[in-house]
C-alpha cells in the first residue's frame, strides 16, 4: 500500500503530532547523492513533512552521517561524486 504523505500527522523525527512550521525532509537522505547523480537519475525520493525545528535540528547528525560514511564509497560512480562534491566544498570554502 502507497503512503499517503498527505495524511502524515506526526513527526518521524520526534515522534509528535506535526504543527506549524512544517517542513519537508528526504527519505533517504538528500545529501547521500552527488548533485552529478541527482541530474543524471530521477531519485523521486519520499519528502515526508516533520516539524522546521526538528529538521534543522537533526542537519548536523545527517552532515556527521554522510560525512563518516562516505569516503566508503569511493568505489563507486555515486561515491566518487560525493567525495568529489565534497572535497570542493572544503577546498572552496
Ligand atoms: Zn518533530
Amino acid at each position: 500500500m502507497p503512503i499517503n504523505l498527505n495524511k502524515i500527522e506526526t513527526c518521524y523525527l520526534c515522534g509528535t503530532p506535526l504543527s506549524v512550521p512544517i517542513s519537508k525532509d528526504h527519505v533517504p537522505l538528500l545529501q547521500i547523492y552527488a548533485k552529478e547523480i541527482r541530474k543524471m537519475q530521477n531519485l523521486n525520493l519520499l519528502k515526508f513533512p516533520v516539524h522546521d525545528d526538528c529538521n534543522k535540528n537533526f542537519q548536523h547528525d545527517e552532515d556527521y552521517f554522510v560525512h563518516t560514511l562516505f569516503p566508503l564509497g569511493k568505489n563507486s560512480k555515486s561515491g566518487e561524486s560525493l567525495l568529489k562534491e565534497n572535497f570542493t566544498k572544503r577546498v572552496s570554502r
